[in-house]
């Protein structure tokens, strides 16, 4: 079956008792067991049941499953946050005296768990260009964990090579961890490119609407390890898992994403091209963009729902995004809405200008995420904003 029939009917991972169509939310804690061996089995995962719904929750396993069928994973956790999906996984593969090489371009609570919380624990992040294959190469060593990196980044959308980075860390037997938000998950195939790992905030194109905080842990199962200390060691120990009704407002988010994503990545493409003529755009969707053949190639016809444009000074900036109508001024990425945001002094607002410097977030950058309105709406707004 093609996705958008998977992801509105992949079956319930077993039968409602009732026959709900929709999938009910098991808004409860505990499970009764009728024989206390297989109570033993359940809780030592022997067997597949659930029995406390900080570990598994029916209304969670069923949203895992339609993910699973969806990308051809061979595991997949769910988490209450995009951070906590990447922050577990990178606790699950990070040890002392070790490394993970990584880039200056991620998104900032994703660069502050790398520079400030793991270092605390001993783990070294070696930040790199990860545009520059010699430099990738150079980082990794024995005492790599990981590579991880972002598929574009938010708000620079720098691609790098997918494909070579892989090969570059599988040589030395290192997995590449992917987060995947920016682009759906349903638009690509990460795995053949050689991610092992896909790290998404489902908060963004799942819950559409802005609904739900959520994450997920895509394991293609090339590193086998990984997963078993994710699931067992850090889900148990932690206690990050996803909530059922996230679960279930992610799980609607699921059966229209496809539609939502492809109308709101073709008013991105048309934006893009219609604000190219007055300020400057940076969209990956955009032929003359440096990195468009390369996100073509990896990322396939489409190319996401945000981009950035550059006014002459933060100044304008603010001026810019005070004089909006339609357009929120607020964070969040592919909501049905469009959002605008000044990262420099928002997200970013708390890194110093040296460090602002290294990640190439610019006070003159605002960042839009492109919903669902008529773009025609849209452009009036942002061309009334900017006049
Ligand atoms: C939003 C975002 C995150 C964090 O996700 P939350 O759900 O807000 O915790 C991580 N990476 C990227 C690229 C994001 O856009």
């Amino acid at each position: 079956m093609k996705k958008q029939t998977i992801a509105i009917n992949n079956p319930f991972v077993r039968p409602d008792a009732y026959g709900a169509l929709a999938v009910p939310v098991y808004n409860n804690v505990a499970f009764e067991f009728d024989d206390a061996a297989v109570m033993a089995d359940a809780f030592c995962n022997r067997i597949k049941a659930p029995d406390y719904a900080r570990v598994e929750n029916p209304t969670v396993t069923n949203f895992e499953d339609r993910v699973r069928a969806l990308t051809g994973a061979a595991h997949v956790t769910a988490f209450n946050s995009g951070m906590a999906a990447i922050s577990n996984t990178l606790l699950a593969v990070a040890e002392q005296q070790k490394n993970i090489v990584s880039s200056h371009h991620l998104f900032g609570n994703t660069l502050a768990l790398l520079i400030n919380t793991l270092k605390r624990f001993g783990v070294e992040a070696r930040l790199r260009d990860l545009t520059n294959l010699e430099a990738v190469a150079d980082a990794i060593d024995e005492q790599t964990s990981a590579v991880f990196l972002e598929v574009v980044t938010n708000p620079q959308l720098e691609v790098a090579d997918l494909k070579a980075i892989a090969e570059i860390a599988h040589k030395k037997g290192v997995p590449v961890i992917a987060d995947s938000t920016v682009i759906p998950f349903t638009e690509t195939h990460l795995k053949e490119l050689g991610i092992d790992i896909e790290v998404v905030s489902s908060t963004k194109y799942l819950s559409g609407g802005g609904t739900s905080l959520g994450g997920l842990v895509i394991d293609y199962g090339t590193f086998p390890e990984i997963n078993k200390r994710v699931k067992y060691d850090i889900l148990f120990n932690l206690g990050a898992y996803m909530t059922p009704q996230a679960a279930y407002m992610q799980t609607l988010g699921l059966e229209t994403l496809d539609v939502r994503y492809q109308r709101q990545a073709a008013n991105a493409l048309w934006l893009a091209q219609q604000l190219s003529r007055v300020v400057k755009v940076n969209y990956i969707g955009l032929e003359d963009n440096a990195y468009h053949a390369l996100a073509r190639q990896q990322f396939g016809a489409t190319s996401g729902a945000m981009f950035t444009i550059d006014l002459e000074s933060k100044e304008a900036c603010f001026h810019f995004l005070n004089r909006l109508k339609l357009v929120h001024r607020a964070t969040n990425l592919f909501d049905s809405r469009t959002l605008a945001i000044h990262p420099a002094s928002t997200i970013f607002g708390n890194f110093k200008e040296e460090q602002l410097k290294a990640m190439d977030v610019r006070q003159t950058t605002i960042r839009l995420s492109i919903g669902l309105e008529d773009k025609e709406d849209i452009l009036a707004d942002i061309k009334q904003a900017l006049a």
